[in-house]
């Protein structure tokens, strides 16, 4: 079959099956084959894997993936690309189609069903509203995986590898960084999709840590203090803090944290390195312990 990743195969399959782009999904469509060179090489799949593929559109990227990968597992929410993809994706016997929300499904079990619950590799060309979503849902939730290899918003893909003192440091950062080694394989300028959207992309490797840099003694209440750190972003981090309004967190008790860390009152969340959020979320939590 001729590969879909060229502008002309693309509307073709748009025109066979009277298919209108729905904006809501964020559906632009990959139409460069270098690009997909790039992310298949750098995605590093064998006939070993298991790979999820998170919106696969009319099929560009499945097929490719499909040739690579023991198995591929694609979640599609848009009813009206599944006849597509029953038809672009015929010759492969590896690729299953599920149509759903991705947020909505229990990717756990997912893996546990195609995997038997080994680490899967996830690659996507993402719908850029849920980029953040997804990405901590998969991470948050333990999602047993090796790698993430996805094409975001340039600006997304910035954010998740800046370190601190930057305005594109925050939560996000913090959270890919805890979890992964990121790694830019390519920036994608905004013709290579079709329609063609209004930003640039990048396509961006998350290599996941077996074990996390830090240590932190609570995963959930570090993250927690971190977003109440970043919530109010022009606040000091004493105030964001008090006002998240932890149990047994005080003003005081921030104050006196990070007087123990030898940081000053002023300080801002921005400036602090995953190190020092986990020093301090550690700190908090000896707080709130002894409190109660
Ligand atoms: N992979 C294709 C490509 O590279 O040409 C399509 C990429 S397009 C940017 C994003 C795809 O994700 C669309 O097919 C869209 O319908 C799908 N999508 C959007 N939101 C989704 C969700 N919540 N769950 C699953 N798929 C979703």
């Amino acid at each position: 079959m001729a590969t879909l990743g060229n502008r002309r195969s693309t509307a073709e399959v748009i025109e066979k099956y009277h298919f209108s782009f729905q904006k809501k999904f964020g559906q632009n469509f990959l139409v460069d084959n270098g690009i997909l060179d790039k992310i298949i090489g750098s995605a590093q799949i064998t006939k070993e894997d298991c790979v999820l593929e998170i919106g696969p559109g009319i099929g560009t990227m499945t097929q490719r993936l499909a040739e690579e990968a023991r198995e591929v597992v694609a979640v599609e929410i848009d009813r009206n690309l599944i006849p597509v993809l029953e038809d672009t994706l015929s010759v492969y016997e590896n690729v299953t189609v599920i149509q759903a929300d991705i947020l909505k499904l229990d990717l756990n079990r997912l893996v546990e069903e195609h995997n038997g619950g080994r680490p899967i590799k996830v690659v996507a060309n993402l719908p850029y509203y849920i980029t953040t979503p997804i990405i901590m849902a998969l991470f948050e939730k333990h999602v047993p995986l090796q790698s993430i290899t996805i094409m975001v918003q340039k600006e997304v893909a910035d954010r998740m590898q800046v370190g601190p003192g930057t305005k594109d440091y925050g939560a996000l950062s913090l959270a890919v960084q805890y979890y992964a080694r990121p790694e830019i394989v390519t920036r994608v300028p905004a013709a290579c999709f079709m329609p063609k959207p209004n930003v640039d992309s990048t396509v961006i490797r998350l290599i996941r840590y077996e074990k996390p840099p830090v240590e932190a003694e609570d995963e959930a209440w570090l993250f927690a203090v971190i977003r109440a750190s970043f919530n109010q972003r022009r606040k000091t981090l004493v105030n964001g803090l008090t006002n998240a309004g932890y149990p047994g967190i005080g003003r005081q008790q921030v104050e006196e944290v990070l007087s123990a860390m030898g940081l000053p009152m002023t300080i801002r969340g921005e400036t602090l390195t995953l190190e020092q959020f986990t020093e301090l979320s550690n700190r908090l939590l000896a707080v709130q312990r002894k409190a109660g």
